[in-house]
């Protein structure tokens, strides 16, 4: 096998902090592509998105890169192997953004795709490089989340096609749209030739920080349950009803989510949230009667997450049958644990502990595009601290430093890629190319 990279000389660590600083200011002019002056708001296919999307296509372009989008609006931009027929490395993450974002979350993972393209500086691989920008991770304008990922798995289907957006456009229509003023979309599916998924995106949570390190690898991405609890009990008087007949269904629901927050807390790596609840009548003069909570639990091994929602839920029935409280559960929507590549996540490893960072393993509390790529080619991905655990918030942030090292580690990641290559074999990939 052709040795990569072979006769390069040792990149000096200048060069890893401009092409970071590059990447970090391109991160600052696709933040003034927004739907909304005064923000950031980038949503699937929209006039911001194509602005944004002219940008990296031009850096794309300048780092030596063949560009294409394909029919879901994805952005591609291929790096040729040294030899014609190779196999590839896909390395992406989103453009678009939620309502009011930051400036890093997707974005800095399709700047470092297209950073470490220019730090090969013209050297060829013995693999490609196709960096893809998806078009939509987030959902935000048809509910959907991954439409751009689900797209190039070809798990994007003829209902998702039918939702509408807040203006009554269905989603088929937007991208006819889309593909007329785009006559040259290429397929969306993956090249047969896609061999492993790569994303560098920021962590969105404080585990980093708080660990005092630059980079993490993530093992697993965690499966979720999300559930709705109400507690139905009896509306009345505020001032004429004794405490010891009251059927409070509020007071209910209290006990149940501090019941559950404790429950969470002993169980290591377990997440339980309720972030929504409804109370009605609402009036400050009425002991409240049907009170709906939301339930959002998660968790890298999914057995251990569906016995926590099954006590979750038991506990809710208890303390209803104590207070004599009506309680309805539904379980809305289940999303399995994805594990990544055990071959890459070792290379990842062993590329984190070569820049000096120590290998800490990590399980992703958010969704991110290699949970839908990891169905179709080995995945793994790479995170970088977040300053304060913020995301989803314009103080959004994340150190240059870290950046610069993100990329020390891309461009080990990409020297040792190919000798990995046998063991990511035809075989274990599953058939999702179209
Ligand atoms: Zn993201």
């Amino acid at each position: 096998m052709r040795t990569m990279l072979a006769g390069h000389t040792a990149r000096t660590e200048t060069d890893f902090d401009s092409i970071a600083a590059t990447a970090l200011a391109r991160c600052d002019m696709l933040a003034k592509c927004s739907d909304e002056p005064g923000q950031i708001t980038r949503t699937f296919l929209s006039p911001a998105m194509e602005r944004c999307n002219r940008l990296v296509q031009e850096w794309m372009r300048s780092a030596g890169m063949i560009t294409s989008f394909d029919r879901v609006g994805n952005l591609r931009g291929y790096y040729a192997a040294s030899s014609e027929d190779a196999l590839r490395l896909i390395i992406g993450s989103h453009l678009d953004t939620v309502p009011n974002a930051g400036r890093y979350d997707g974005v800095l993972g399709v700047m470092l795709g297209i950073g470490l393209v220019e730090a090969l500086a013209g050297r060829r691989c013995g693999f490609g490089i196709d960096v893809i920008g998806f078009s939509d991770e987030e959902g935000v304008r048809y509910g959907l989340p991954f439409i751009g990922s689900r797209a190039a798995t070809g798990t994007l289907l003829a209902p998702h096609l039918a939702r509408r957006d807040a203006d009554g456009i269905a989603m088929y229509a937007a991208l006819d749209a889309f593909q007329n003023a785009y006559p040259d979309v290429v397929d969306a599916g993956l090249d047969p030739r896609a061999r492993a998924y790569l994303e560098f995106h920021i962590e969105q949570g404080p585990v980093l920080e708080h660990a005092g390190l630059a980079l993490g690898v993530v093992e697993t991405i965690a499966g979720q349950s999300r559930a709705t609890v109400a507690f139905r009990g009896r509306a009345g008087h505020a001032g004429t009803t004794p405490m010891f007949l009251r059927r409070d269904a509020l007071a209910a629901a209290a006990e149940w989510l501090t019941a559950v927050e404790s429950a969470a807390s002993s169980m290591p790596g377990l997440v339980a949230t309720t972030g929504r609840i409804s109370c009605e009548p609402d009036a400050a003069n009425v002991i409240p009667g049907l009170v709906r909570c939301s339930l959002d639990v998660r968790h890298a091994d999914d057995a251990i997450r569906r016995a926590a929602v099954e006590d979750f839920l038991r506990t809710a029935d208890a303390i209803g049958n104590r207070r004599e409280i009506e309680v309805e559960r539904v379980v809305e929507y289940e999303q399995a644990a994805v594990r990544l590549d055990r071959t890459l996540v070792a290379l990842a490893d062993q590329v984190v502990s070569e820049v000096g960072v120590s290998p800490r393993h990590m399980t992703s509390g958010a969704g991110h595009d290699a949970m839908i790529m990891a169905a179709c080619v080995p995945s793994v991905m790479f995170f970088l601290r977040s300053p304060g655990g913020i995301s989803h918030h314009p103080d959004e942030a994340v150190y240059a430093e870290d950046v610069a090292m993100a990329l020390r580690a891309g461009i080990r990641f990409l020297e040792r890629f190919e000798a990995h290559l046998d063991q990511l074999s035809e075989s274990e990939r599953k058939s999702c190319t179209t």
